[in-house]
């Protein structure tokens, strides 16, 4: 049987655009840092690579810092060590949503006490009342604040108010990082339109190569200070290491690919979730989608149904071929109810039962239909044994 492969928030299929940017570098002999031809061959694919991965967000491509993927590129931009011209002092408060991945949640490299979560609303969208009353009282105090808040939410698929954030936190004299890795080929995401001083991204939610990822700098007055990590002088001292060129061939490449193609992917990837949400609705008249009222993603959707656990839901259906995710947090096999649902208002019963299905550029109509049906059977069975059991 072929499956349906709905679950692209969690990674995308590579790009055929990427397979072959990645074999042609695997060709190459040369270390990037060298002088020679060889090496200068490997140094003009990442510097292709470089330009690429800065278009699809409108910068300058020595703005763009390659890292091992977004883990990594978040962790880099989360320091208190981020200097803006000669003001050198460092950030004392890092403010982040509630909804954020989990390596922002953690806070980067600021010390635990120094982290603040900032409220969502019922919608899924991030609380600008209450942003803006705690950075008046902040700014008040003096404080000086690096607020982190993604572009789109990689459970509920909502796409945050990033622009009104920004002026918000500019105002009141902050600094904003974005993490735009699930909006990122998905929607336009423009650094100077969103008003993002740092953004990260990685390869393999846009089909690319796993474990490639980029930092991207505003401005060349922005100096983060502390390198995650230190050697020799790549990425210009910014990130040491031997450049993974294929992986980074691969991501430019992916970029290149989703940027040329937004608008059309778009519409079809938004017509085919349109499809998937009205066949849910009249097989499961009860599902409620997550964020159905907000502006969301084009190819996300996050459901659940009164009494039917996600992860059973989940399993049942990768049985029919069809792989989707739970809502909630997993990893190593250890599945969490998942906090964005939690900071959403809604209580673990419900969390527990929210149900992902992502899609993608190459995503079939067949395949949604697939899902649909297999959904039918899922739904039929579990739902039935659900009866009676208080959501
Ligand atoms: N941020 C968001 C919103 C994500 O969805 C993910 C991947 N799940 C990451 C960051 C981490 O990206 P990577 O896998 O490249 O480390």
């Amino acid at each position: 049987m072929a499956r349906a492969y709905l679950d692209w928030n969690a990674t995308a299929p590579l790009r055929p655009q990427a397979r072959a940017a990645m074999i042609a570098a695997c060709e190459l002999r040369g270390n990037p840092s060298s002088v020679h031809a060889e090496g200068r061959a490997a140094r003009a694919l990442i510097e292709r690579a470089r330009a690429e991965v800065a278009a699809l967000v409108g910068a300058e491509a020595r703005r763009v810092i390659f890292t091992s993927g977004a883990t990594e590129a978040n962790t880099l931009a989360l320091t208190p060590r981020i200097e803006l011209g000669s003001d050198r002092r460092p950030r004392d408060l890092l403010l982040v949503s509630a909804i954020e991945h989990p390596s922002v949640r953690c806070g980067g490299r600021f010390p635990p006490g120094s982290l603040e979560e900032v409220p969502v609303t019922a919608g899924g969208a991030v609380d600008l009342a209450a942003l803006e009353s705690r950075l008046a009282a902040l700014s008040r105090a003096g404080s000086r604040v690096l607020v982190s808040i993604m572009l789109a939410n990689n459970e509920s698929g909502v796409v945050q108010p990033i622009q009104n954030a920004a002026e918000m936190i500019h105002a009141a004299g902050g600094l904003l990082h974005v993490d735009a890795v699930q909006a990122a080929g998905r929607i336009p995401c423009a650094m100077d339109a969103l008003g993002a001083d740092l953004l990260s991204l990685s390869s393999h939610k846009l089909g690319g190569p796993k474990g490639a990822g980029a930092l991207i700098v505003r401005t060349e007055a922005l100096h983060l200070a502390d390198p995650l990590i230190r050697g020799g002088g790549q990425e210009r001292g910014s990130r040491a290491g031997t450049e993974a060129v294929a992986a980074l061939a691969g991501f430019g490449a992916a970029a290149a690919a989703a940027c040329g193609a937004l608008a059309e992917e778009h519409r079809q990837v938004s017509l085919l979730r349109d499809r998937f949400e009205s066949e849910l609705r009249r097989v499961s008249p009860d599902a409620v989608v997550f964020g159905a009222d907000a502006e969301r993603l084009p190819n996300t959707t996050l459901f659940a149904v009164p009494g039917v656990k996600a992860d059973t839901a989940v399993i049942a259906l990768d049985l029919e071929g069809v792989a989707v995710s739970s809502g909630a947090a997993c990893s190593s096999g250890k599945v969490q109810p998942s906090h964005v649902l939690a900071a959403m208002g809604f209580g673990p019963a419900r969390a527990k039962s929210a149900i992902r299905v992502s899609l993608g550029h190459s995503t079939t109509e067949s395949e949604v239909d697939q899902c649909i049906n297999a959904w039918k059977k899922v739904y039929k069975t579990l739902h039935k044994g659900s009866e009676g059991i208080a959501a």
